[in-house]
């Protein structure tokens, strides 16, 4: 079953016009040069709204998984049981992405490896991001 790109919304579209180029775009503060994602209109440590988009390495390390087994979102559940991994950047590990890691079995993620982001295609031809055991 498809997975679902979350409407965009101001802060989001140019994080998801990147993904749709293959890029991974992560906030970036001019003022003091903090990393941060998800997008937010001020930065979450000197509080400047002069924010820029980066473009991330799309490396990243598993922090730990979970698996989804009895989801209430009901157009994942035929796809049950679903890896959640948290994803921490490498250019900065204060920042997080989830993945369902594809490619590797249910309960089997493995913690601590060294991931690379990659885009899935959607039915409807749109990309999504997510992340894969470094090749
Ligand atoms: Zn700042």
């Amino acid at each position: 079953m498809p997975k679902l790109i979350p409407t965009p919304d101001e802060l989001s579209q140019p994080f998801w016009d990147a993904v749709q180029q293959q890029k991974l775009l992560v906030q970036q503060c001019s003022a003091c040069n903090t990393l941060q994602y998800p997008p937010k209109a001020a930065c979450q440590d000197c509080g400047s709204d002069k924010l820029d988009w980066h473009e991330t390495n799309g490396k990243g390390h598993v922090l730990e998984f979970v698996v989804l087994q009895d989801t209430h979102l009901p157009y994942r559940g035929p796809d049950q049981p679903i890896n959640l991994a948290i994803v921490t950047l490498d250019e900065d590990p204060r920042i997080n992405f989830f993945s369902n890691m594809p490619g590797e079995a249910p309960f089997e993620v493995p913690v601590g490896a060294a991931v690379e982001v990659m885009f899935e295609e959607l039915p409807d031809g749109s990309l999504i991001h997510e992340w894969r055991r470094a090749q």
